[in-house]
């Protein structure tokens, strides 16, 4: 059995996000999703639970497709669950260069693992959390950028942060 693993932050999960794991999960027998908790980003407007909630209701329709957290290296991570193969997301020329590093980095650490590029769904190519998190901020409409669910826990979580501050 073919399983691949799918590493990112996912705060929040993308409509790019869901278009590589589709594919992805077209291509392998399995494939899991994980939300790494250590990531040199700035982040997080939604833990790492959370985060994996989000991701299951967005892939509940994939049978084939499971979600889990870790903590630490993605190249222990790999090593544990024995799949050596890790796909990510190519957008643009910015991406290349960070995730070219990373995957020179994880294969000195783990040789046998390889990493997967997939290229971005044009529609998608321009999408990053990071945008979502600032579109949230100022209320857009985020229908044509995440999947239902993630829209409304963007939302509610935007609120309850704001709550908080005015308090
Ligand atoms: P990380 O912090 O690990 O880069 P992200 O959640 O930002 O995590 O992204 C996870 C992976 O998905 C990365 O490989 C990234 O390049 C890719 N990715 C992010 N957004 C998109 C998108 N809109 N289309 C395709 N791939 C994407």
């Amino acid at each position: 059995m073919r399983t691949a693993v799918y590493p990112g932050s996912f705060d929040p999960p993308t409509l790019g996000h869901l278009n590589i794991i589709r594919r992805a999960a077209a291509i392998f027998d399995e494939l899991v999703v994980c939300v790494m908790r250590n990531g040199a980003k700035e982040c997080c407007l939604f833990t790492c639970e959370e985060r994996a909630e989000l991701l299951r209701e967005s892939t509940a329709g994939l049978s084939n497709v499971r979600v889990d957290t870790h903590t630490g290296l993605l190249t222990d991570y790999v090593r544990e669950s024995g799949s050596p193969v890790v796909i990510r997301g190519l957008r643009a020329v910015t991406d290349f260069e960070y995730e070219f590093q990373m995957a020179a980095v994880n294969r000195k650490l783990n040789p046998e693992m390889e990493t997967v590029f997939m290229f971005a769904g044009e529609e998608f190519a321009f999408l990053s959390s990071s945008a979502v998190r600032e579109l949230a901020r100022f209320k857009s409409s985020l229908r044509d950028f995440v999947p239902a669910p993630v829209e409304r826990a963007v939302r509610e979580k935007i609120s309850a942060l704001e709550a908080e501050q005015s308090r």
